[in-house]
């Protein structure tokens, strides 16, 4: 059973220039203490949204949307949905964008003939990834973000995005954000997020000040410049 539990029927800002019906799941191998999707962590067999329900959404609204985005949570946990992505791509002329962590490169593989885009939120150097409640050693997490990346940098076809919101206690310097470049493809657009307090469940991070959008803004050229990439960004809405 895929537990999707949420949907939102129209959506402008999550498939980037596409209108867009988005799907959320439950569940999540991560807590990252920003997190604004807390009721996303477990879920309730009752609230589980059917397969072919979800089928019918699209195909009903197949003749106004460009595409479905399926977030989270974290859908990257659920093989099944390999199988639904397959059913959208036969029943609705609709292009796929997903949201993951890139921590499931096995999964990213099958998925990637179906997709159309993929957006991966890279949270900080794989030494931190205890501080987001992760059971994976450093060297896993460097070895599945690695992997992502080969996997994505094979794949041209799909429009691949990185990015990472921006919680100074794990991204605090220059130094942490060049290190996370091991793990992004070279032709992928990154985007710095802000991170948002107020709807953080952890109340350390509720505490915790965001950086400002010009403090972002200069960190982007900064980091631009010492890198010699151009397609790096600072994201406010999300
Ligand atoms: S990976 Fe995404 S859904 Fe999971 S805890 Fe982090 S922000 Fe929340």
């Amino acid at each position: 059973m895929l537990p999707i539990v949420g949907h939102q029927p129209i959506s402008l800002i999550d498939f980037p220039g596409k209108i867009s019906t988005v799907f959320f799941f439950a569940g999540c191998d991560l807590r990252c203490p920003y997190c604004h999707n807390e009721s996303l962590f477990t879920f309730n067999i009752e609230n589980v949204i059917p397969k072919e329900t979800v089928i019918d959404e699209i195909e009903k609204r197949s003749k106004f949307i460009d595409g479905v985005v399926f977030t989270g949570g974290e859908p990257a946990l659920y093989d099944e949905l390999i199988d639904l992505f397959k059913e959208i791509k036969e029943k609705a002329d609709v292009e796929i964008k997903m949201d993951t962590n890139g921590l499931n490169p096995e999964f990213i593989e099958k998925a990637v003939p179906y997709l159309n885009f993929l957006a991966i939120d890279i949270k900080t150097t794989p030494d931190m990834y205890k501080e987001l409640g992760s059971e994976l050693t450093e060297s896993d997490i460097k070895n599945r973000l690695i992997k992502t990346k080969a996997i994505l940098e094979d794949n041209k076809k799909i429009k691949v995005e990185y990015r990472t919101t921006m919680y100074p206690p794990l991204v605090e310097s220059y130094e942490r954000i060049y290190k996370m470049f091991e793990f992004i493809p070279g032709n992928a657009e990154y985007f710095l997020q802000k991170f948002v307090n107020d709807k953080a469940w952890s109340s350390k991070a509720r505490e915790t000040h965001s950086y400002t959008v010009d403090q972002l803004e200069r960190m982007v050229l900064e980091v631009r410049r010492n890198t010699r990439k151009d397609n790096i960004f600072v994201r406010t809405y999300l």
